[in-house]
């Protein structure tokens, strides 16, 4: 058996790839694909193939084995009522049954404080991926409570209200963005709205609006799958987007002079009709558009 530290390093690492993977195109994976990422020129399996936890054994293909449970994931159709709470943490229930058996290996995850994934699944039927700590434990209730980072979560405990609400918003951020993110690219079949660069790590899921409530900003009607550049000249009205779908560049900009970038990437999108979802239910929502481009033309 691995060291703690080894294990740690390998489980952190891991995580990161499987992360990476999911980003290089819409931010997740299938449940098929989660059973076979290569890594360290291995297969590995990272989902439990049909339930919950899951706690590598047989199929495992290193030579040592794992303390902790190394994946959790929450579907669409789950019967337990995982849920977010108003403190920002999320709780994951158990497995019913016991509060032994695979829950066991959890119980170690948050002893040792080792991270795990947890898979949430997306309407899309695919799953996005969150690097993850058991924070705490209800044995006789039958669940525990996730965060995506050990500080963050003790802040939630904290006895400074400030703290406590400010720990809040950014777990909630933390597990609302990648969420967000992998359903505005999906919508997008991963291409940037304005020059359709097809390149995963290089774009972001941008609001069209921005909303002082971050869990109802969350809606990929209100949202545009941009590649960087464009995503900041939209964020600092260089560009803008009109309702009728048209990219719009600003006056100053299109009469300057420089190199490629300028002149292709961003001039030469002006009057371009944007690239939006097949699904209309989809596609940015025209009021939310005309708000933004209002203060386009303003600056
Ligand atoms: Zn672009």
């Amino acid at each position: 058996m691995w060291s703690i530290e080894d294990e740690l390093a390998f489980r952190e690492d891991l995580i990161a790839k499987v992360i990476a993977i999911a980003n290089a195109g819409n931010g997740m994976l299938s449940r098929a694909e989660l059973g076979r990422i290569e890594y360290a020129g291995k297969s590995v399996r990272v989902i439990d193939s049909y339930s919950g936890i899951w706690n590598p054994a047989d199929a495992w293909p290193f030579p040592d084995q794992l303390r902790a449970t190394l994946s959790i994931n929450t579907t669409l159709k789950s019967k337990y009522s995982d849920k977010e709470l108003g403190s920002g943490l999320w709780r994951y229930d158990y497995q019913s049954g016991s509060s032994d058996g695979k829950n066991r290996k959890m119980r170690i995850a948050m002893e040792l404080q080792l991270p795990l994934l947890w898979f949430r699944q997306d309407e899309s039927g695919q799953y996005v991926p969150y690097r993850v700590f058991v924070i705490e434990d209800f044995r006789d209730e039958q669940y525990c409570l996730v965060a995506p980072d050990l500080s963050l979560a003790s802040a939630v405990y904290s006895e400074s209200e400030i703290e406590r609400r400010y720990a809040a918003r950014l777990m909630k951020q933390r597990l609302h963005q990648p969420a967000f993110r992998a359903r505005v690219l999906n919508a997008y079949q991963t291409k940037c709205a304005v020059c359709q660069l097809r390149h995963g790590q290089l774009l972001d899921a941008a609001h069209i609006t921005p909303d002082s409530d971050e869990t109802s900003s969350t809606s990929v009607t209100n949202g545009l799958s941009l590649c960087k550049i464009h995503h900041t000249a939209y964020d600092i009205n260089i560009v803008g987007i009109d309702p009728n779908y048209v990219v719009h560049i600003r006056e100053d900009v299109l009469h300057e002079v420089d190199g490629p970038m300028l002149e292709h990437g961003l001039k030469k999108m002006a009057g371009r009709q944007l690239w939006v979802p097949s699904k209309v239910q989809e596609r940015p929502e025209r009021d939310r558009l005309d708000m933004r481009f209002t203060q386009f033309l303003a600056g």
